[in-house]
Parts: C-alpha cells; sequence; structure tokens
C-alpha cells in the first residue's frame, strides 16, 4: 500500500503549474512555496526543479529579484540544469539582478552593500520610519554621485570595483539608536567565505566566479523577506 504525504509536494507542483497556464502567478507562486516548503531536502532534483518553478512564476509577477533568489538555490542544487542557464542569463557580475544597463548594475550594489553597512550597524537591522530610510537613500545617493565624480571607476573589473564600493566612506547619522561597540558604523563583509577573489571560481564547486555564487550581493528586498 502506497503512503502519501499529509503535504503533496508534488500535487502542489502540478497545481502551480496550472495556475501558470492559466496566468494566475500569484496562485501559482503560492503553490510552487508550498510545493518547496513540503518537499524533503533529500529530493535535490525535485527541490530544484520546484525552486525554478517558483522563479519563473516570481518573474511573471514582475518579482526579478525575489526570482533571483529562488534560482541561486535551484541551480546549486542542479548545477547543469535549466535553472542554470537562467540563472546566469539573469544575474549580472555582482551575483544581482542584471538591470537596463552597467552603470545601474553598478549603482544597486553599491546602494545595497551600502544600506546593508547601516542596517547591520543598527540593532533592530531594520529602517524604522520611512524619513530614515529616505535619509540614508540620499546618503548613498549623494556619495555615488561623488564616485562617480571621482572618475575612480571607469575601466575597472567589477571585483576591483567592488573593493572601492565597500571602501568608500559615507558618513551615516545615527538617529541615536545604535552605535558598534567602537562608536562607529563599520563596513560589513557580505562577501561570506573569506579571502577569495571576486572572479576566482567560488570554493563550493558551483564552477561559478565566487562575486555571482556564495559571495554575491543580495539586494535589500530580497533579505528584507528572509
Ligand atoms: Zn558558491
Amino acid at each position: 500500500m502506497r503512503r502519501y504525504a499529509r503535504h503533496s509536494p508534488d500535487r502542489d507542483f502540478r497545481h502551480g503549474l496550472d495556475e501558470l497556464t492559466r496566468h494566475r502567478p500569484d496562485l501559482a507562486v503560492r503553490r510552487f512555496r508550498a510545493a518547496v516548503s513540503s518537499c524533503p531536502a533529500a529530493k535535490a532534483g525535485e527541490l530544484s526543479r520546484d525552486l525554478y518553478w517558483l522563479a519563473v512564476a516570481l518573474l511573471r509577477l514582475d518579482r526579478p529579484e525575489l526570482a533571483i533568489r529562488s534560482l541561486v538555490s535551484a541551480q546549486k542544487l542542479r548545477p547543469r540544469s535549466i535553472a542554470r542557464s537562467a540563472y546566469e542569463m539573469r544575474v549580472n557580475a555582482y551575483g544581482m539582478c542584471r538591470r537596463s544597463n552597467p552603470e545601474l548594475d553598478d549603482y544597486y550594489a553599491f546602494y545595497s552593500i551600502k544600506a546593508w553597512a547601516y542596517l547591520e550597524a543598527k540593532k533592530q537591522g531594520r529602517f524604522e520610519t520611512n524619513v530614515e530610510k529616505d535619509i540614508v537613500t540620499r546618503l548613498i545617493g549623494d556619495a555615488w554621485r561623488a564616485l562617480i565624480g571621482s572618475g575612480t571607476l571607469s575601466g575597472l573589473p567589477a571585483s576591483r570595483k567592488l573593493a572601492l564600493f565597500k571602501s568608500w566612506p559615507i558618513a551615516f547619522p545615527l538617529f541615536g539608536l545604535e552605535r558598534n561597540k567602537h562608536g562607529k558604523i563599520v563596513d560589513a563583509d557580505f562577501r561570506r567565505g573569506g579571502k577569495l577573489r571576486g572572479d576566482e571560481r567560488c570554493s563550493c564547486g558551483s564552477g561559478l566566479p565566487f562575486m555571482r555564487c556564495c559571495g554575491r550581493i543580495s539586494s535589500l528586498r530580497e533579505r528584507s523577506c528572509e
């Protein structure tokens, strides 16, 4: 006799596909998410498939940043799958969602690094008011224009730009909330995995450059959905 799980990942997956063909990506996302969360981790192939289709549905919903996050996991589980080629097609050198031009790619990488450096220095780890977010965004924008104006970025490979983004100073106000122990905001290291250069192959064995793999920069939107 065959035993059925209480949640059937496969049934959720099939329903997800149905919703997609009916042009209901919001419902498809719900189904694929259910499939992902009930799929046993040992079934890497199925999990990768579910994550890939979740990404497809998120793209149809115009949520590219969340789609990328799903593709990151899908392609890691199955490096030679369609998820890998979809991922490579959609990410830029920073492992972020590719924008309409290279300067925007640079800007969003810079913005994410600086915004997270700010947020990680706060106990709450998030923006508490829109005013706070606006001020921080404006300061990052000012710093970005200064960096562009300095001319130092031109002709640099992404890995060198990234180092520059991280070291470029911004004096954030602290909104009277939280400082780190040394009384100043530190630039966080987002490139877990340490000393690998961005253009070197990732140590996880994916075959991708570190910056497009485990060292990728996640956007504010991705992280705030964690
Ligand atoms: Zn990796």
